[in-house]
């Protein structure tokens, strides 16, 4: 086993100076922390404090959550992505009423049984809002420990897995074991005290943030720089081993934009799927050789007989890259259209809706144009 006490402090005296001070790190509401290490997932920091903040000024209480309306929800998560994450967030608040009374739990086991809560997201709430001993791993710790221990082996082989849970583990309960106020925060009028399992925990994610990043590790800024295997080895750049890039994939999509006395056409993808329960304009998959009429006559039922290009977006969806030509329908045949499963809609009432990220930049492209025609 290796040596970890003065690991162990340093990373406190470490983050006890340095933490930077967030707006979920001035609270102790499990509530409150479990919102940030879920919009956390996949996300940086930067962009996740005004959704936090926005969302926990909307829906400041689990009773809150587990009663918002479903628009709502998505509304106050859109642009973050992966939306069954917030479909969890409600299951799980309406579990925790009916089952804790509408009291956050505290034992591990029963964080862990929430939907959408895995073992990093359960040792996250339980180290940061009760201060217990329970490990995480994600990315950002997976390669510190990675790098700090010399782990050659692929992070993301079973039993390299389980290593660095152990190590983990070991370090936040040695952080258990030290004097009270080691994780204390300097931080603050906000912070407050943060008890050591929660400081350590933080101090590794911090760590992997901002200093142990992936390229070029900021290892002169380090404060375990002198313990780090990998280092001593000139291995840092090297770990954690990473896996083959996967291949992107293109893909191309049409999306119409058809208007009728200032309202938009515009629907609700299904319950289930990719962005499930979004809103979005008439849209397809298509392949490289498809002609935007056809096309049009297929998804809207009419064939219009123009067809004007309003803009080519291009983004991003797991390993999907993804290029979005939106055609706007000129002289159309409303009769026959397929225009009975959508809702026609102004661009306010469309700003009030929540959007796929890409289609919500087409709504606000068309309030811009109605802006500037207004002036
Ligand atoms: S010394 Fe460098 S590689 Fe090692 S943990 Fe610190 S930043 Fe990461």
């Amino acid at each position: 086993m290796e040596k970890t006490a003065p690991i162990t402090r340093s990373l406190l005296t470490w983050f006890r100076n340095d933490a930077r001070d967030l707006p979920w790190r001035r609270t102790r509401d499990p509530y409150a922390i479990w919102i940030s290490e879920v919009m956390l997932q996949q996300t940086q920091v930067k962009t996740v404090i005004p959704y936090w903040e926005r969302w926990m000024k909307a829906l400041p209480t689990i009773e809150s959550l587990a009663r918002a309306r479903s628009q709502r929800l998505h509304k106050l998560w859109e642009g973050l992505g992966y939306y069954s994450r917030v479909r969890n967030l409600q299951k799980a608040a309406r579990v925790i009423m009916e089952r804790h009374k509408g009291r956050f739990p505290e034992r591990f086991e029963e964080v862990l049984a929430l939907p959408g809560v895995g073992r990093y997201t359960a040792g996250a709430i339980c180290s940061i809002a009760f201060n217990q001993a329970t490990p995480v791993l994600d990315g950002n710790v997976t390669r510190v420990l990675a790098r700090l221990f010399c782990v050659r082996q692929d992070p993301r082989a079973r039993g390299t897995r389980e290593r660095l849970w152990t190590l983990a583990g070991t370090l936040v309960r040695q952080a258990a074991g030290e004097p009270p106020g080691a994780g204390d925060s300097r931080g603050s009028a906000g912070p407050g005290r943060t008890g050591p399992c929660s400081a350590l925990n933080q101090a590794l994610m911090e760590l992997g943030a901002l200093v142990c990043v992936p390229r070029n590790p900021k290892c002169g800024l380090c404060p375990v720089s002198t313990f780090c295997q990998a280092r001593a080895k000139g291995l840092a750049d090297r770990l954690p081993r990473r896996a083959r890039s996967v291949q992107a994939i293109k893909r191309r999509q049409f999306a119409f934009v058809v208007e009728r006395n200032g309202r938009f056409l515009v629907r609700r993808r299904d319950e289930t799927g990719v962005n499930a329960r979004l809103w979005e304009f008439p849209s397809c998959d298509v392949s490289s050789a498809a002609e935007p009429q056809e096309i049009a006559q297929a998804t809207l039922g009419t064939r219009p007989r123009r067809l004007k290009r309003l803009a080519t977006l291009s983004h991003s969806i797991t390993r999907y890259r993804i290029r979005l030509e939106v055609y706007r329908v000129g002289e159309w045949d409303p009769a026959g259209t397929k225009a009975a499963s959508g809702r026609w809609l102004t661009p306010e009432q469309m700003r009030r809706l929540p959007f796929t990220a890409a289609h919500s930049r087409i709504v606000r492209r068309l309030q811009a144009r109605k802006r500037n025609l207004g002036r």
